[in-house]
């Protein structure tokens, strides 16, 4: 039987569901996964609040799928950069990526770029211990934050400036951001949202999350917490249990806090004020307007002023271009049809880089297993072959040497891990890569050659 090898880019939730579909397949396919980091899981690593594990839980998942004969992990090997398109493109039947939105959208205002203003991307990335940014050092010196956006990345980074410590030092958040948000004095933090409370993206559990956190008072501004009425069924029960959660956060609200947050909706950032560094965010109210879909914001002119020592933007991620292959700069993916890339030469694509930056880490699944059955129906045994899997390692031991395979990531998760437990964590994280490589090394079996069965 003809035995295909695909290489997917990208070792997060979109790149494991389309391992494991194209692994139980009926074809004999081997799946050798790529990530630019050492250590695989993407998000659910790099992007998920270290404060919830049972999310993160599906990392468990991940596990099982490379535990699989026909599965291989080659990390700390960017393509672009150690790795060329090409060179993929003449060792694997085909190549699928799914390399996420990991790109920060802007907000276009004056004073975006002053100090302590960031991207919820860095901020998310910095406290998950992600090595590009394990040396951003916010500075939480002051006491109000001003968070952008409307969806669950706005939440999870409100909710991180505002959970006591106690709460946070048991999880695997990364030792550098613990120490800073143990020294942080921030204790305000306002959530603008440009539409209306109705119109939010963030779902009820997170919201209740964070209106639940203990000492916290909590502050509703909006004259209108009321549904439309030209919303799906589906849609009209997540919008009345956000507006039911905010109602009685409102009726709720405790005097006396130390922390507080303050929910104002109809409210965008205009411009970022201050002498050097932030100090205020000079705030436009907006109306609604029917737009295409929905309904949009528009200023109408009147201004407010926030006191402000860090704003963080959460207004969205967005894709990056890899070097050769098609993408949508307007969209920031890489354009496809189901799941094939639109002038692409056997590649594939899945997760956000395809569909864009939404849904949650379980939407993955239905976007890479209809792009994992595009890749099947493509795959001809009259096609070009795939290189064997020793030579592949061969390639890599002379073009990446640094690389880390499943052994090296199975010592840095061990590694992490007993640091963990000596301390009631889940995991002590590695945050620069040297360390993560030291570590692979250290335990004897890092970068060794691939010990599983042999390809064909
Ligand atoms: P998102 O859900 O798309 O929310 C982006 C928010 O930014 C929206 O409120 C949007 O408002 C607002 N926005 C966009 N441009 C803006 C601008 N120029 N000025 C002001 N506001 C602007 O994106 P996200 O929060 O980054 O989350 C990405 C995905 O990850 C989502 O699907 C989310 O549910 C998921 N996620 C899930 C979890 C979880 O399950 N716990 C946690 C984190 C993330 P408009 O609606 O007006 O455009």
């Amino acid at each position: 039987m003809t035995r295909f090898r695909i290489a997917i880019i990208g070792a997060g939730p979109a790149g494991f569901y389309a391992a494991e579909h194209l692994l139980a397949s009926s074809r004999t396919v081997d799946v050798d996964m790529y990530d630019r980091l050492p250590t695989p899981w993407g998000l659910v690593r790099a992007g998920v609040a270290p404060d919830h594990p049972k999310i993160k839980s599906v990392s468990d998942q991940f596990a099982e799928i490379a535990a699989h004969p026909r599965y291989r992990f080659f990390g700390n090997v960017e393509i672009g950069r150690t790795v060329d398109r090409g060179a993929l493109l003449a060792r694997y039947d085909a190549v699928l990526y799914a390399v996420g939105a990991r790109a920060e959208r802007l907000l276009g205002v004056e004073g975006e770029d002053l100090a302590g203003s960031l991207g919820a991307s860095d901020f998310v990335a910095w406290y998950n211990g992600h090595p590009d940014l394990a040396g951003l050092e916010p500075d939480l010196s002051g006491t109000h934050a001003v968070v952008v956006g409307n969806g669950n990345v706005a939440l999870d980074v409100a909710r991180i400036l505002l959970l006591p410590q106690h709460i946070l030092e048991r999880t695997d958040m990364a030792d550098h951001a613990l120490a800073a948000l143990a020294r942080s004095t921030i204790r305000h933090v306002t959530i603008l949202g440009r539409r209306g409370a109705a119109q939010a993206a963030f779902t009820t559990s997170e919201l209740r999350e964070i209106v639940g956190i203990d000492d916290l008072s909590v502050t509703i501004q909006s004259d209108d917490l009321v549904a439309p009425a030209d919303l799906s069924p589906m849609e009209l029960r997540r919008v009345q249990r956000n507006l039911a959660v905010l109602e009685q956060a409102r009726g709720a609200a405790r005097a006396g806090s130390q922390r507080s947050l303050a929910f104002r909706f109809l409210r965008a950032p205009t411009a970022i004020r201050g002498d050097g560094r932030v100090q205020e965010v000079e705030v436009g109210v907006n109306r609604l307007e029917p737009g295409e879909p929905g309904v949009r914001a528009v200023d109408t002119g009147t201004r407010e002023t926030l006191p402000a020592d860090l704003v963080i933007r959460a207004v969205g991620y967005r894709g990056c271009a890899l070097p050769g292959v098609p993408f949508d700069e307007t969209s920031g993916t890489i354009p496809h049809l189901a799941g094939a890339v639109l002038s692409g030469e056997r590649e594939f694509v899945a997760g956000w880089i395809k569909r864009g930056p939404s849904g949650i880490i379980g939407t993955n699944r239905a976007c890479a297993v209809e792009t994992a059955e595009t890749l099947l129906a493509s795959l001809s045994p009259t096609g070009p072959r795939a290189v064997p899997a020793r030579a592949i390692e061969d390639w890599l031991a002379g073009s990446c040497p640094d690389h880390i395979d499943d052994s090296g990531w199975s010592c840095i998760d061990r590694h992490e891990r007993s640091m963990g437990q000596a301390c009631a964590r889940p995991r002590v994280k590695l945050v620069t890569v040297q360390d993560m490589v030291a570590a692979a090394r250290r335990q004897g079996v890092g970068t060794a050659p691939h010990s599983g069965p042999p390809g064909p």
